[in-house]
């Protein structure tokens, strides 16, 4: 998956340091990321050196003193975000593509980087005034939180819960295709965990809302961070209960649904997502029992 980093772990614990030249600047602008992809579909992020140059000659702006924000460190790197929206780059190599549909595996780590510092990006842009009493929040020097000078609330990171369920009747895994998104592969059964909810719970309920199906023995596989929506992904696998295994379509939901075989899915490992390595584990007849 995506966070399988070869060298290790993304080193996400905070910490309150300044940028050097060399550091990396993760630069957002609306959902898109300033990156330069080269014809091997390689990519690279700029240094605090260039991005600091570029905001100079192109009047980027900035939600106050702080140019940019500690996120983390991977791979003998620290990471910043640019602590704004971004402008333009003043080299040509540099151009905003959409963090949303950035998924690959020749820069994998980078992918993820982004995809993780767009998580945060997104957090601290929602969260520069507290909801409670409208003041001015502050970065606290500890720890990864805003907190309210005036009121004293303390805001920390949104992760949004979600499933990703793999329905299977015997031999038989459910794929399905969303309707009206831009994704058009096949997928599974997912969806956001609900306010006073178990996550067995979510797993039936969506299952029940998209294909009109009751299952039985849940059971959790693995887990992926999915930094893109904000969110913590996790697999669970579950049976149907009893033999009537008729779709009954939400439409507005999905544009398909259909059992599948398993020795013959039509969609396999893309070493990206916990989607496709749990089909990939069905077939191989290992998901957990
Ligand atoms: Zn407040």
């Amino acid at each position: 998956m995506l966070q399988d980093l070869e060298y290790g772990r993304l080193e996400n614990e905070f910490r309150n340091i300044l940028p050097a030249e060399e550091d990396i600047v993760v630069c957002f602008r609306g959902s898109s990321a300033l990156l330069d992809r080269n014809d091997q579909d390689e990519l690279h992020l700029p240094s605090y050196g260039e991005v600091l140059a570029w905001a100079e000659a192109n009047h980027w702006e900035s939600w106050n003193g702080n140019k940019v924000q500690y996120v983390f460190r991977m791979q003998d790197k620290n990471y910043f975000i640019w602590w704004g929206e971004a402008g333009e780059s003043a080299d040509p190599a540099y151009a905003y593509e959409d963090t949303r549909m950035l998924r690959q595996l020749v820069s994998k780590n980078i992918c993820y980087a982004i995809m993780t510092a767009w998580h945060l990006f997104d957090w601290y842009r929602s969260n520069r005034f507290c909801g409670r009493c409208g003041a001015k929040t502050q970065h606290d020097a500890k720890e990864r939180m805003m907190r309210c000078p005036q009121c004293n609330q303390m805001i920390f990171p949104k992760i949004a819960p979600s499933v990703i369920v793999g329905v299977t009747h015997g031999d038989y895994l459910l794929l399905s295709k969303y309707a009206n998104r831009s994704y058009t592969r096949y997928g599974m059964i997912a969806g956001f965990t609900e306010i006073g909810e178990t996550v067995e719970e979510t797993v039936a309920r969506e299952v029940m809302e998209e294909v009109g199906l009751k299952v039985k023995n849940i059971r959790y596989y693995k887990t992926q961070p999915w930094g893109v929506t904000g969110g913590l992904l996790l697999g669970y696998y579950c049976d149907l209960d009893g033999e009537d295994d008729t779709i009954t379509l939400d439409r507005e939901e999905l544009a398909m649904a259909e059992w599948f075989p398993r020795n013959d899915l039509p969609a396999h490992d893309d070493g990206i997502s916990l989607t496709r390595e749990m089909i990939r584990v069905f077939e191989e007849g290992k998901e957990p029992q």
